[in-house]
């Protein structure tokens, strides 16, 4: 069975380790749209050098690099295989739009959008006991009410397509990961018994 999700989360949320297990739990490849810009920088491509100037700038790189990115990624047969543990990308409400019409052309579709929730005042602590250099108390500020402004709109979206799932972060990293995996094994059952169907004598029409 192919498993189509996607992982939101704060900075310091644990997310990268989660995803970790997810992806060995279930048997996906984890797609971290990060991940996949810094290793076009590291090659040197014309586009991995664009999309390291509008990485440093704290931008958001094209839609349309994005979405070919993203379309080739999800075309590869270990995709086609098993699903994908999405990370990073869809980034905007524009973008999971799109992310709809690829899984569509596969015959697929987003099971469900996890947002890994650690609270600001925690995800704070955490980063200031890490200690890097960036990481002063005004600059964790800065970087949390950027990804707030960017994240409500898409929140909104899974939630409006009845696909989100908060999920509390808080607590022992084993007891996240098994409720992690709980609201995905929910959401798939679900999934899998399909929606019921409407009642044949039912003549009221709206
Ligand atoms: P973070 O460090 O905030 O967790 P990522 O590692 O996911 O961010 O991505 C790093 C940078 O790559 C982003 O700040 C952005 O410039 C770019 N990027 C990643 N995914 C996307 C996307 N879906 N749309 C646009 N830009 C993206």
């Amino acid at each position: 069975m192919s498993l189509y999700l996607v992982i939101l989360g704060r900075q310091g949320s644990g997310k990268g380790t989660q995803c970790t297990r997810l992806v060995e739990h279930y048997g996906c490849p984890h797609v971290s749209t990060g991940d996949m810009l810094r290793a076009a920088r590291e090659e040197g491509t014309e586009m991995g050098r664009k999309a390291g100037e509008i990485m440093d700038a704290g931008g958001l790189v094209p839609d349309e690099v994005m979405f070919g990115i993203v379309a080739e990624r999800l075309a590869k047969p270990d995709v086609l295989k098993h699903g994908v543990l999405l990370d990073g990308f869809p980034r905007t409400a524009g973008q999971a739009d799109e992310l709809e019409r690829m899984l569509a052309e596969h015959g697929e579709r987003l099971d469900v959008a996890i947002n890994l929730d650690v609270p600001v005042e925690e995800v704070t602590k955490r980063m200031l006991t890490r200690g890097r250099e960036d990481d002063t108390p005004e600059a964790i500020a800065e970087r949390l009410r950027l990804y707030e402004e960017q994240t409500a709109p898409l929140v909104e979206w899974f939630d409006g397509h009845g696909l989100l799932a908060v999920v509390d972060g808080l607590g022992e990293e084993d007891e996240v990961f098994h409720r992690l995996v709980a609201t995905v094994d929910a959401k798939t059952r679900g999934a899998s018994q399909g929606e019921p169907l409407p009642a044949a004598d039912d003549d009221v029409v709206d």
